[in-house]
């Protein structure tokens, strides 16, 4: 089965990683610092975690989402459920102030 890869993923610093380490427990720091380290050399860290932040969007709307899955871009699913919630107080702020 071939899974969807958007474009950016070919510039992507984990290309060549373990997704494991990506899916690993918070517990597991020698991968999660070892996730992070990819990360923050990452050339398509933002387009990826704009992927992140939708998807983890779209699997909340559909009350579907793990919080097991995957650190992304810098951030856990609890970091982009709070930035989501946030994003979102932040249009409603806006809207009420027109
Ligand atoms: S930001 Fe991290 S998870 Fe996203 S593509 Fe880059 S290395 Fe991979």
């Amino acid at each position: 089965m071939n899974e969807y890869q958007p474009p950016w993923a070919a510039d992507a610093a984990c290309r060549h990683l373990p997704k494991e380490i990506f899916f690993a427990a918070e517990a597991d720091t020698e991968s999660r610092a070892r996730a992070a380290s990819a990360c923050e050399a990452c050339p398509v860290l933002q387009l990826c975690r704009d992927a992140a932040l939708a998807k983890t969007a779209e699997l909340a709307e559909d009350d579907d989402l793990d919080l097991d899955f995957g650190f992304w871009a810098l951030t856990t699913p609890e970091d982009r459920i709070a930035i989501i919630v946030m994003r979102r107080e932040h249009e409603l702020h806006d809207e009420a102030s027109r």
